[in-house]
């Protein structure tokens, strides 16, 4: 990673994680861990994430919690006890130690890492399940009345990008999502509106996003360690701001994350294109960081400061 050493005037700006604005489920909340380290999708950007209980298992990808409360669950019947079944496959009693579930009993799902009181949060937990595992659902009227911005071929089939705005309901919808997985804040309605959103869909469902804005400057990173990144508090000119990218774990590795944001490079503002080094990352977690390098990205930017 390229860091520019600060100027021996100026101390580094630390930014930090940013708390998740809403919590997610009834049940006591757990830590959302950052998704998607190794491979390509999901940055951004954080939110310090409050004193949680230890996780029982360590996140492989993608933590969720997530697409939950606002929707009151139009989970789908039959998926859940299908989840139920495999989380409780996860969770394997310790030798001479027996586990009873019974109504109440809090437990973690290992596939999509959200904490829930089984037999009362479970209709929220398939719905979160089913949305981070493949996605948020979204019919083909939807996804026409959006902008094709490109397509990515994937390992099976390909990714419609599209691009929209903030404002629409089903758009919303997804970025919610995303922002409670990654456990971020969610933007206020006047940053929204600047946003534009780069939604990668493949079938009938919503499998990444993307969302972008235009902005006036950047901070160079120094330093990145933990949930804090270090940076020359330096304003520099950058025009392209980067809030959120999220991708399902089953189709990362495959370039989609950088799809979208070459998508966004050249599309969000209208008429111009932008290379990975003329823009910036908001706050990003330690999967996002990843993305950055592997983008070519080496700034970040406060969403509060555009
Ligand atoms: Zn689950």
């Amino acid at each position: 990673m390229l860091f520019t050493p600060s100027p021996p005037s100026t101390p580094p700006k630390v930014l930090k994680r940013r708390a998740t604005s809403e919590p997610t489920s009834p049940s006591p909340k757990k830590p959302l861990a950052d998704v998607d380290t190794n491979r390509s999708s999901s940055p951004l950007t954080t939110s310090s994430t409050p004193k949680l209980p230890p996780v029982p298992a360590k996140p492989k990808q993608g933590t969720l919690l997530g697409f939950i409360t606002r929707k009151p669950a139009t989970a789908r019947p039959t998926k859940r006890p299908r989840d139920d079944e495999l989380a409780e496959k996860k969770v394997k009693p310790k030798r001479n130690e027996q586990l009873v579930f019974t109504q109440g009993t809090r437990q973690t799902c290992k596939q999509c890492n959200m904490a829930w009181m089984r037999g009362v949060d479970d209709e929220l937990h398939a719905q979160h399940h089913s949305r981070v595992l493949d996605g948020v659902p979204v019919t083909k009227a939807q996804s026409f009345s959006w902008t094709l911005a490109t397509s990515k071929p994937l390992a099976k089939g390909s990714a419609a990008i599209y691009m929209a705005d903030y404002t629409a309901g089903k758009v919303t919808e997804a970025c919610d999502a995303v922002d409670r997985v990654l456990s971020a804040a969610t933007l206020p309605t006047e940053v929204r509106e600047k946003c534009k959103v780069f939604l990668a869909v493949v079938g009938t469902r919503i499998v990444g996003v993307a969302v972008s804005q235009p902005i006036k400057h950047a901070m160079a990173v120094i330093e990145d360690s933990g949930d804090a990144v270090k940076c020359d508090p330096k304003r520099l000119p950058t025009p392209l701001g980067i809030h959120r990218v999220f991708t399902v774990p089953s189709l990362r590795g495959q370039g989609l994350a950088v799809a979208m944001l070459d998508a966004a490079a050249g599309h969000t503002v209208y008429g111009r294109s932008f290379k990975p080094e003329e823009a910036a990352f908001s706050q990003p977690t330690e999967g996002g960081r990843k993305l950055m390098r592997k983008w070519g990205v080496t700034r970040v930017f406060e969403e509060d400061d555009q």
